[in-house]
């Protein structure tokens, strides 16, 4: 069986030979071997940023300095709220169907994107909610945040915490694994007022601080890291 027949000699070169990024012109000057390609690439900084919007309506790709003045050109609805405190108003949540609601938040010097998403699962019989927060900036920065979402109301109180994704790895692997705060719809009726789903938005960022304790101390140095 000719498929079956492995040439050797070829593999061995293959996997000695360092090929350059594709994205080498745009930037990046990683060298790798051929199996190490697909993971680099997919994380490599100078892939382009595609829309964050959710749904694949939007082509657009660029870099991640013109994300911003993309979606205010051409995403002109999306609301934005000020504050690292705030709540996402999801409008009519009965409606049927698959529906996205996104809204933007500025906080910390940054632009976060709120995504709530609805999907219907086995025709119309599961509706379940997926709510997630994602940074309009790259991976490494998207680690300084945390994020909470909550729904409080009737004596009834749901959490999710996490670190907010970057938008360069978009929200929606995390959705098909319920990597984020995940409901069906009676939790969203039981706390859905006229129809309309408010969810309270914190965003926090991490801050390292150094302190010397004393110039002459055995402890040099201490380091303490804690949310604020
Ligand atoms: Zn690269
Ligand atoms: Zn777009």
């Amino acid at each position: 069986m000719p498929g079956n027949i492995r040439n050797l000699a070829m593999e061995k070169v293959a996997s000695t030979v360092l090929f350059p990024c594709k994205f080498s012109t745009s930037g990046c000057q990683v060298t790798m071997l051929h199996t190490d390609k697909g993971d680099h690439e997919e994380a490599c900084e100078y892939r382009p940023y595609s829309c964050p919007c959710p749904g694949a309506s939007c082509k657009w790709q660029g870099a991640l300095e013109q994300v911003m003045p993309h979606l205010l050109n051409q995403h002109r609805s999306i609301t934005t709220l000020q504050g690292e405190d705030i709540v996402f108003l999801a409008t009519d949540i009965a409606l049927p169907g698959a529906v996205d609601w996104i809204m933007m938040q500025s906080c910390f010097g940054h632009h976060f994107m709120l995504v709530l998403e609805k999907q219907e699962k086995y025709g119309d019989e599961l509706q379940q909610f997926f709510a997630i927060v994602q940074l309009i900036g790259t991976r490494k920065q998207a680690d300084n945040f945390a994020y909470r979402l909550e729904l409080s109301g009737h004596r009834r109180r749901l959490t999710w915490e996490a670190t907010p994704r970057s938008i360069h790895e978009g929200v929606s692997s995390a959705i098909l694994n319920s990597d984020c705060l995940v409901f069906d719809t009676s939790i969203a009726q039981l706390f859905a007022e006229n129809g309309n789903l408010g969810i309270n938005v914190t965003i926090s960022i991490y801050v390292l601080i150094y302190f010397e304790l004393e110039r002459h101390s055995p402890f040099p140095l201490a380091k303490y890291v804690w949310l604020c």
